[in-house]
């Protein structure tokens, strides 16, 4: 009998927890450390036959000896990584008395696009009313680049970050804009350079006091990085 990959052996294991796995999932608790260099394995011998049906001379050619276990350690362990590695770890302080807005960003997005596996690099600026607890600041960017590290669409990204924003911060008030460039609309299909996408979603006041929200876009826009 054919031995299983590990592939197969962390899918049967999501399966039996009733989790999902989809391309934006974090699957951490399904995987350990060590296995994750088997992972890596695999996916170079199957990214080998992909440069093979691509009819690229890879004993030959010095260039591509070594892409297949590139490609795989870079899918693994860096673009997609926020699938593969364990949430941030955030702990909330209490709030001494600030329960006004305060913005965040630019944070840098490195993602990439689940149709066509292309990048998708922008910005994402972060607003937040805090109630009883704080995090601190550069907890916003762990937990944004944790979440864009893997392949996805920017809306559901957005939506993600909002959602985790509001639960590692015990707010309901969270803000979240992010603006980028997708490389499947620059380097394929309409070959378009010039365009952007913007998404937000507004949670708590935000949704709800128009003027909050006014002052959050008029922060944003005084930030670096908005042009
Ligand atoms: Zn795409």
């Amino acid at each position: 009998m054919k031995e299983r990959n590990l592939s197969e052996i962390i899918q049967e294991r999501i399966k039996l927890a009733g989790a999902r796995y989809h391309c934006n999932d974090n699957i951490s608790q399904f995987i350990n450390e060590e296995e994750l260099d088997l992972l890596v394995d695999e996916v170079a011998i199957n990214f080998q036959t992909v440069l093979k049906s691509l009819v690229i001379d890879t004993d030959n050619d010095h260039n591509t000896q070594e892409t297949a276990r590139r490609v795989a350690k870079m899918f693994v362990k860096e673009t997609f990584s926020g699938r593969y590695q364990p949430v941030p770890k955030v702990t909330a302080f209490p709030n001494m008395g600030y329960k006004s807005l305060y913005t965040t960003g630019p944070i840098s997005i490195r993602s990439t696009c689940a149709h066509h596996f292309q990048n998708i690099v922008g910005r994402c600026w972060v607003g937040i009313v805090p109630q009883d607890e704080v995090i601190g600041l550069s907890k916003f960017n762990r937990i944004v680049h944790h979440i864009a590290e893997r392949p996805q669409i920017q809306e559901e990204m957005t939506t993600q970050i909002a959602e985790a924003l509001k639960q590692y911060a015990k707010t309901e008030h969270i803000a979240v804009v992010v603006k980028a460039e997708h490389h499947c609309m620059t380097m394929r299909g309409v070959r378009e350079h010039e365009s952007d996408m913007t998404t937000a979603i507004m949670l708590g006041a935000f949704e709800k006091d128009p003027a909050l929200k006014k002052e959050f876009y008029d922060i944003c826009l005084s930030m670096k990085g908005h042009n």
